[in-house]
């Protein structure tokens, strides 16, 4: 493995193509998504599904699926698939709750100490299990005078230490927007940390440009960033240099990952993917039960399926790289963790 630190500085520039150039070529038809992939058909896919969420996917996402593969575990994350218009009982349109939680627009706020910012209403890709799919984002779009209540609010909770900026992407914004927020964020004393949640980092790994690196540089207080990222295939050259960036600038990175029916299903594949986050710089942190949004139910992985993988996964790897299994309950004051050898070993 050729280490980063031995790539010449100009390199760098060379793989970093305009990202959003990237961007604005990410909305897709079905069509010519099955065409870019190499497949005259597929038996999954449904035209019609796009309809409820729309397709897009950046082309560095897309470079990773293999051609002519309609199992693809990359291909089946973005698929609109005619098993999404299925309604299934326990499935529901916002099964966290979030609407209860949110104070002022574009806050969410659960649990004691951190609040969760609603940062941006889009995404560069759609992953078809995404538990904000049906999310009314359009009640928390913000321009920068917009985020005044939102900033006022964390100014007066002094027990707030973290703030997360999620979204949707956060990374879909320019630097310009994005380090005003942050640097609002920036300067309010009692936060000790601020978070940023994103899957654009992933499936654009371009987006961390050197703007966005000499300003993040600028923050003073410790940022951490959590990736979404589901199958080791996502993984590659562009992402490493990313990371290798953010790890330079002290950045704490940590992956959060869902649990998903033929995509990450069996312990190899986390294992793999763990070990694969390991050699970039980042550790597992998260492995979440699917949230029971409506037309997802074919993602499902039944939480005693998903405890025997999780056993499987740990007992091949040392304890740091092996990501937490997370459920989340509506009303619960943190994530729910999931234990699956506590009753066999010790009398409950
Ligand atoms: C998941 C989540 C958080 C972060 O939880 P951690 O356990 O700290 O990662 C914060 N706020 C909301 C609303 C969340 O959904
Ligand atoms: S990146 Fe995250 S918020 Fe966006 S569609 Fe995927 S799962 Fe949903």
């Amino acid at each position: 493995m050729i280490h980063l630190s031995t790539i010449p500085v100009e390199d760098k520039t060379v793989i970093t193509p305009d990202w959003k150039e990237l961007l604005s070529q990410s909305k897709l038809s079905t069509q010519d998504l099955l065409k870019l992939v190499r497949l005259e058909k597929h038996p999954l896919a449904s035209e019609s599904a796009e309809k409820l969420f729309e397709l897009r996917v950046p082309k560095p996402y897309l470079d990773k699926i293999e051609k002519g593969k309609a199992d693809d575990p990359l291909l089946l994350q973005i698929l609109p698939q005619l098993a999404e218009h299925t309604n299934t009982a326990g499935f529901t349109n916002d099964p966290l709750e979030e609407e209860k939680y949110s104070p002022v627009k574009g806050v969410i706020h659960k649990y004691e100490n951190r609040v969760l910012l609603i940062a941006s209403s889009t995404c560069v890709i759609n992953c078809r299990y995404c538990f904000r799919r049906n999310f009314p984002y359009s009640e928390h779009t913000q321009s920068k005078s917009d985020w005044q209540e939102a900033l006022d609010y964390i100014r007066k909770n002094d027990s707030i230490t973290e703030v997360i900026l999620s979204g949707g992407d956060p990374l879909i914004h320019s630097n310009n927007y994005l380090f005003w927020l942050l640097g609002e964020i920036d300067q309010l004393t009692h936060v000790k940390r601020i978070r940023i949640h994103s899957r654009l980092i992933v499936s654009l790994p371009q987006r961390i440009d050197a703007e966005f690196i000499k300003a993040l540089g600028e923050i003073n207080k410790p940022i951490i960033i959590v990736m979404h990222c589901n199958h080791p295939n996502e993984l590659g050259d562009e992402l490493a240099l990313a990371t290798q960036q953010l790890s330079d600038l002290n950045v704490t990175l940590l992956n959060q990952s869902v649990l998903l029916r033929s995509i990450n299903d069996q312990a190899e594949i986390l294992k793999q993917l763990s070990e694969g986050l390991f050699e970039i710089g980042v550790l597992p942190y998260y492995l979440f039960i699917l949230d029971k949004v409506t037309g997802t139910a074919h993602f499902e992985i039944s939480i005693s399926e998903a405890k025997k993988i999780h056993q499987a996964l740990q007992a091949s790897l040392p304890g740091y790289l092996v990501p937490r299994l997370t459920i989340e309950v509506p009303g619960q004051e943190s994530k729910t963790s999931i234990s699956h050898n506590t009753n066999q070993i010790i009398n409950l």
